[in-house]
């Protein structure tokens, strides 16, 4: 169709708009931030079609961003001559939300500004924040490849609605105008327009260009010449050298990469040599995604090769348990046309995410065990948010296990609080005289587990035991028996054995205790035949009169619940 046609935003997305503008306010001047980050992610789509298809570049292969403004119109403009939208495309990105969590992220927000901003923030903005500034956005673009008559404009007052129709537009790409709503003049100035770009823009790779100002003598004001200049460095920040970017260079560049508002707890940046060459730019994000346990979800690493784009989420240089981890990859080695099946059983790859995988553990364990108590803090934020993801990886990841093993944090009767604080060190450090197993109980909540029976006899005795109550715990521990020779025992299995816990005295009592009990333990064994495989006469309670205890080798009764809950 070449007419206009007026499309309705998905629900989602006016609701999206409506918070935004007023969430998001005091902060808008990141719509700029967000335009040139999607035009940059533009180019990046055209240099990799561009691989195999030369003829997408339409001689015109310098790509690079446009920024303008027109004081007398209120306009600002982006452009750029990247990969272009198809109408087709215009309508399903322009006028719907395609995240996963969208879900999950409406029915989060509680109508508190600050709330409601930061968990925008946590989603992602994106295009629609042009309509914090702008009561207009006009977008002009086409996609590389076809004819200019094959145009589209797509334009929206931001309130339910959107139109579409035809243009010719020669040039390849899109140009973004917002009309200003009346109160936003001052981004209608060459100094303020260039010291946002810098601000938050600096690492895109490609130039972003505006036209010059230069003082006019004769009529006392900056007027706007014909040359252009280049605002940003305009090389992929990546392959700079450390020592030549900024920290807040590398936080403005997560939040490009990983399409996050908020700045990352941590970041890693190295250029690995030798077998095989690639640099990695690793973040490890503040705050979990709405997506964190989508299982279709892939990982957040970006993959180029010699600075061209190659994919985003290649899923293959992360294990799935560093999911969260987000950045760059960029190989010497690859070849431009690498696919996804190719990654697959690439010997670089392979490579690459040893390292990666690595460099992502020693970045956790110096937040973990630095002394300084902020990084420490931010260990704990971490643990929080993504702790439960790590422990994946005891089962997933047989060559890190001990490394993994070091970095978890567990709930304790040393505490009784749900923070998940105590590692094994510490719980080995405060270890009883004669005490050679960790013990540990699990749960399906943390109540349920700090008030077991079970845990009677080690409050009595002063030992501690480490409360798991997270859904991945049984299954981890199904792959973790032991933590620096010492063996992990649950309290609630078989004849527990205190061992050297317990003292001769004790011994004998308890032996005479069994004599004692045999006749009345006899009744019971017959009593409940069918519903008890063994009746035993128990020291390991001091309050509670009887508990249910499993056979050394078979389920926990958490996990037999927690089977049973999934209908096995
Ligand atoms: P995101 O960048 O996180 O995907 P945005 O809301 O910023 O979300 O953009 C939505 C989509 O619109 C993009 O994914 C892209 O497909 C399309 N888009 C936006 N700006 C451009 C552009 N300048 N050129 C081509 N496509 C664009
Ligand atoms: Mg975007």
């Amino acid at each position: 169709t070449t007419e206009k046609q007026t499309l309705g935003f998905q629900t989602e997305v006016t609701q999206l708009l409506q918070l935004m503008i007023h969430s998001l306010y005091s902060n808008k001047e990141i719509f700029l931030r967000e335009l040139i980050s999607n035009a940059s992610d533009a180019a990046d789509k055209l240099r990799f079609e561009g691989i195999n298809n030369a003829a997408l570049y339409e001689e015109d292969s310098e790509l690079k961003i446009t920024v303008g403004f027109d004081k007398t119109a209120r306009t600002i403009t982006i452009a750029d001559n990247g990969i272009g939208m198809s109408r087709e495309e215009a309508i399903a990105h322009l006028g719907t939300i395609a995240k996963s969590g969208t879900k999950d992220f409406f029915s989060q927000l509680s109508g508190d500004q600050q709330k409601d901003a930061a968990l925008i923030g946590q989603f992602g903005v994106g295009f629609y924040s042009g309509f914090i500034v702008a009561d207009r956005i006009t977008v002009d673009t086409r996609r590389a490849g076809l004819p200019a008559s094959e145009g589209v404009r797509w334009e929206s007052e931001g309130a339910g609605d959107f139109t579409v129709e035809a243009i010719d537009k020669p040039q390849r790409g899109t140009t973004i105008t917002l009309h200003l709503r009346a109160d936003q003049d001052e981004f209608l100035s060459d100094w303020k327009l260039k010291s946002i770009i810098r601000k938050y823009s600096d690492h895109i790779s490609l130039p972003i260009q505006m036209q010059k100002e230069e003082w006019d003598e004769e009529k006392k004001e900056s007027v706007v010449t014909t040359d252009v200049e280049t605002i940003n460095q305009a090389s992929a920040l990546w392959a700079r050298n450390r020592n030549e970017i900024t920290p807040e260079q590398y936080v403005e560049f997560y939040k490009h990469v990983s399409h996050d508002f908020e700045a990352p707890l941590t970041y890693t940046h190295n250029r690995v040599e030798g077998r095989s060459e690639y640099t990695q730019l690793l973040y490890i994000p503040a705050r979990a995604p709405f997506d964190l346990w989508d299982r279709n979800k892939r990982g957040g690493i970006k993959l180029y090769v010699k600075r061209v784009f190659i994919m985003d989420d290649a899923e293959q240089l992360m294990p799935v348990y560093l999911r969260f981890t987000k950045g760059v990859i960029d190989s010497n080695d690859l070849p431009l046309n690498v696919s996804r099946e190719l990654l697959q059983e690439s010997r670089d790859v392979k490579v690459i995410r040893e390292g990666s995988t690595k460099r992502v553990l020693s970045m956790l364990e110096e937040l973990a065990n630095n002394d300084e108590q902020a990084e420490k803090d931010k260990y704990v934020t971490f643990w929080n948010e993504f702790g439960q993801v790590l422990k994946e990886g005891i089962g997933e990841d047989a060559t890190n296990k001990d490394r993994i093993a070091k970095l978890l944090r567990f709930s304790s009767t040393q505490t009784d609080d749900s923070a998940q604080t105590v590692s094994f060190a510490d719980y080995i450090g405060r270890m009883k005289e004669g005490q050679d197993k960790i013990y540990y109980a699990t749960g399906e909540s943390f109540i349920a587990a700090k008030n077991s029976p079970h845990l009677e006899i080690f409050r009595k005795k002063g030992v501690e035991v480490l409360l798991m109550t997270d859904r991945v715990d049984e299954w981890m521990l199904s792959f973790l028996t032991e933590f620096d020779g010492k063996e992990l025992t649950s309290v609630a299995k078989g004849g527990l054995d205190l061992g050297k816990l317990e003292d001769e005295a004790e011994k004998k009592q308890h032996e005479e205790t069994e004599v004692q009990y045999h006749d009345l333990v006899a009744k019971m064994k017959t009593a409940l035949s069918d519903k008890a495989k063994d009746v035993r006469v128990t020291f390991r309670l001091t309050d509670s009169p009887a508990c249910l205890v499993v056979d050394e080798n078979e389920l926990s009764g958490n996990l037999m619940r927690m089977l049973k809950a999934a209908g096995q």
